[in-house]
């Protein structure tokens, strides 16, 4: 399979009309706030909705426009792609988006105009380059392990496909992380191909902090736009329970994110964030060309030593921006007045557009 052309892409830019360009994307993950923030810069909208998922966007009343499928992945069928092109528009992608569609759909059939690099979404979604651009970018990221023989402290066992936090182990030695793996085998949790595959790294004892950037390729700057931090099941609710109670119910911990909440760090931090997200920028330029494009998130724990490990990356906008649908301490201090990551997104392609250079920050 080939590549979508860019310059096709380029092509369908401009012959579009530039006075009336729509902002579409997958109706889930964060499209109320891409489609409201489009809606607050003054541009039509559209949802391709998932038929029996569209509620929400009709009662928050933020699409003008509804595509109607039968499954989130018919995004990328041809007659979807038309649709999109003649409302002139610019397609936002998610995770979902990504989930979906799928990276070689989304590289080689997704012809309409996207916002930010649509290379960088493998970056993100493989965890040898996502740890290769971390790596390149000298930020502090969790130790690796290549041999489970070689564990010599507390380790965090993460397995391929299974991300979301389902099936992640803690252990902290050789013989314990063979245990688990045995009792999983055992369970059916895991394949045995699945254990050669296993991600092993330091577990870094911390707090989450999910830090929302964007960065702007039209200003050449990094923007700090919002913080969350997660509640996941059934971490959460096993440390709820006193330790000695832990061990009598035998539960297995389990890291599956299923909400945020918006939180601010200490502010003799925030040198630290910058850092690391111009850092971050500075590689994925050499490494994905031309680099960062729009929002990214990094999400970290922060140890008692105040240095932020960074332990995941996504190159689009994060679920956890839903904590500022309005604004965030952090998009406040930037912009002084309500700001979103969709609006700032739509924001940056008003910008494109007055300045005629849509073409830097669309693929
Ligand atoms: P992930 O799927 O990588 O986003 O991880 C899900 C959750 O697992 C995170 O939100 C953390 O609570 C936990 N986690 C992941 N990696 C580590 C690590 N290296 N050390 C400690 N906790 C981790």
């Amino acid at each position: 399979m080939s590549k979508v052309n860019r310059d096709e892409i380029i092509n369908i830019l401009d012959d579009y009309d530039k006075e009336n360009i729509t902002i579409a994307t997958l109706g889930s993950h964060t499209s109320l706030h891409i489609l409201k923030g489009a809606k607050e810069e003054g541009f039509r909208t559209a949802v391709v909705c998932e038929k029996g998922r569209e509620v929400p966007y009709k009662r928050f009343n933020v699409a003008d426009e509804y595509i109607m499928v039968d499954k989130f992945k018919d995004i990328v069928n041809e007659d979807v792609q038309s649709q999109l092109k003649d409302l002139n528009s610019i397609v936002v992608p998610h995770g979902s988006f990504v989930a979906y569609a799928g990276l070689d759909k989304i590289e080689n059939d997704f012809y309409v105009p996207m916002f930010g690099n649509r290379d960088i979404l493998r970056w993100e979604s493989e965890r040898d380059l996502e740890r290769k651009l971390m790596i390149e970018s000298g930020i502090r990221i969790p130790n690796k392990y290549k041999d489970p023989e070689e564990i010599d402290r507390t380790v965090m066992v993460k397995f391929p496909g299974a991300r979301g936090g389902k099936g992640y182990f803690v252990a902290s030695s050789t013989e314990e992380f063979h245990e688990k793996i045995d009792s999983m085998l055992k369970r059916n949790w895991i394949e045995p191909e699945d254990v050669k595959n296993a991600h092993i790294e330091e577990y870094v004892s911390g707090c989450n902090y999910c830090i929302h950037f964007f960065y702007s390729a039209l200003k050449d700057e990094v923007e700090v736009l919002g913080m969350d931090s997660r509640f996941e099941s059934n971490i959460d609710g096993l440390c709820r329970i006193p330790a000695k109670d832990q061990l009598d119910i035998g539960l297995d911990p389990s890291y599956v994110i299923t909400g945020n909440h918006p939180v601010v760090m200490r502010e003799s931090l925030l040198p630290q964030v910058f850092d690391i997200g111009d850092n971050l920028v500075e590689a994925a330029k050499t490494l994905v060309s031309p680099g960062m494009n729009g929002p990214f998130c990094l999400q970290t724990l922060c140890t008692d030593d105040l240095e932020i490990v960074v332990f995941e990356m996504s190159a689009r906008t994060d679920g956890g921006s839903n904590t500022f649908m309005h604004a965030s301490a952090y998009s406040y201090l930037m912009f002084g007045e309500f700001m979103s990551m969709g609006r700032r997104i739509a924001r940056e392609i008003k910008n494109a557009i007055n300045d005629d250079k849509l073409d830097v920050i669309i693929t």
